[in-house]
C-alpha cells in the first residue's frame, strides 16, 4: 500500500483532496460523484475528516473503507482524541488498518460544541496530538500526518511556543504536516522557515480553500484565525452579489497564491473540497498538476 509520504516525495508537485463524512444518502451520492471525478486526476491522496459525534465518526470509517477498497486512491483517515479513551483510539486505528488505511492524520481536536471552550481530556484518553502520533506509531507501520498553523494555533501563547510543540509532534514520529488555511504565501513560508530554523526538515503542505463563494471566504477567515488582507477583501467583497464574478475572481486569487507556493518549492497542495470537485479540478488544471494521462 502506497504511503502519503512516498507520494509527496515525487519529482514533480502533486495535490491532495479533503472530504468530510456524508450525513445522509443524498450527501453520500454527492461525495462519491466528487470522489470519482477527482480519482481520474490522480491526487496524491484523499483524506476524510473525523467529527465529534458517533454517527459522523461511523461515516468517516465507512467512507474511508470504501475509498480503500473500491478506488485507486491512496486513503488517509483523520483521527481526533476528542472523547475517546486510549482503548477506543486503538480500536479505531485497528479498524483503519483492517480496511487497508495506513495513513492517519493525528489530531487532538476541539471540545465538542464550543471549539474555543475548555479542553477536558477523556479520563482514560490523551491530551495532545503528540501523544496520538506516538500511539499510532506504536501500533504498526503507519504514515502519520499532523496539523500545523501558519498564524499559530489559537490556543498557543506565541509563535515560538507553537513551533516548539509542532516540532515535538514531528519528533514523536509524524512524517509530514498539513497547514491550516492562510491568506498569503509569505504566511505559509514563515511557518516553514520557523520549523526549519528549529532544525526540523519534515515536509509541510499548504491547505488551500477554493474561494468560490462568500461562504468559502468566511470559512477561510474562521478557520485561519486571522483577518483577510484588505487587498483580497477589496477584490472579492464588491462581487458578493454576483455569484459568477465572485467565483471567477476568487479562483484567480487562489491560482495566484498556489503559483507562488509552487514557485517556492512546495511538494503538494491540499485542497478543501467541501465534497465537490469542480473548483479543485479547475485549479489543478490551471496549475498543471494533472498527470498527462488524465
Ligand atoms: P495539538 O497539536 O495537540 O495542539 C493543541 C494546542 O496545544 C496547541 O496550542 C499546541 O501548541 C498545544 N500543544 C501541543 N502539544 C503540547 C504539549 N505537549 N504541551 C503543551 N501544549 C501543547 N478537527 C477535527 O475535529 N476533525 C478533523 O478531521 C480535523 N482535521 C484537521 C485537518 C487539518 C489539516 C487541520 C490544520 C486541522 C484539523 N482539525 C480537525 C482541527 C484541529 O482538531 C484543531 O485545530 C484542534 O484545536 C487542535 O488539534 P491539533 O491536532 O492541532 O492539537
Amino acid at each position: 500500500m502506497t504511503s502519503v509520504i512516498e507520494r509527496l516525495r515525487g519529482e514533480t508537485p502533486v495535490f491532495s483532496v479533503e472530504f468530510f463524512p456524508p450525513r445522509d444518502e443524498a450527501d453520500e451520492a454527492i461525495l462519491w460523484r466528487a470522489v470519482r471525478e477527482l480519482e481520474q486526476l490522480d491526487p496524491a491522496y484523499m483524506s476524510i475528516t473525523y467529527g465529534a459525534g458517533g454517527s459522523s465518526r461511523d461515516g468517516t470509517i465507512r467512507s474511508i473503507a470504501r475509498v480503500a477498497t473500491e478506488t485507486t486512491l491512496v486513503p488517509m483517515a483523520h483521527l481526533t482524541a476528542v472523547d475517546h479513551s486510549v482503548a477506543e483510539l486503538r480500536n479505531v486505528i485497528g479498524w483503519y488498518a483492517a480496511v487497508g488505511v495506513r495513513n492517519i492524520l493525528a489530531l487532538r481536536g476541539d471540545p465538542p460544541g464550543d471549539p474555543y471552550g475548555e479542553w477536558i481530556p477523556h479520563p482514560q484518553g490523551l491530551n495532545y496530538a503528540e501523544e496520538l502520533v506516538e500511539l499510532v506509531r506504536s501500533l504498526g507501520d503507519f504514515c502519520v500526518g499532523v496539523s500545523a498553523f501558519p498564524y499559530g494555533h489559537p490556543r498557543s501563547g506565541d509563535l515560538d511556543t507553537d513551533t516548539k510543540y509542532l516540532v515535538r509532534k514531528f519528533n514523536a514520529g509524524a512524517d509530514f504536516g498539513i497547514a491550516q488555511l492562510f491568506f498569503e504565501a509569505e504566511d505559509f513560508l514563515r511557518l516553514r522557515d520557523r520549523v526549519a530554523a528549529a532544525g526540523c526538515d519534515k515536509l509541510i503542505i499548504p491547505g488551500i480553500m477554493p474561494l468560490t463563494t462568500p461562504r468559502t471566504l468566511n470559512k477561510t477567515i474562521e478557520l485561519s484565525g486571522a483577518n483577510a488582507p484588505r487587498s483580497l477583501l477589496d477584490r472579492l467583497e464588491p462581487l458578493a452579489g454576483d455569484a459568477k464574478a465572485f467565483r471567477a475572481e476568487g479562483l484567480d486569487a487562489v491560482t495566484e497564491l498556489c503559483e507562488r507556493l509552487l514557485a517556492e518549492g512546495v511538494p503538494s497542495l491540499h485542497f478543501y473540497t467541501f465534497n465537490r470537485s469542480k473548483a479543485t479540478r479547475e485549479l489543478v488544471g490551471r496549475l498543471g498538476l494533472v498527470p498527462a494521462r488524465a
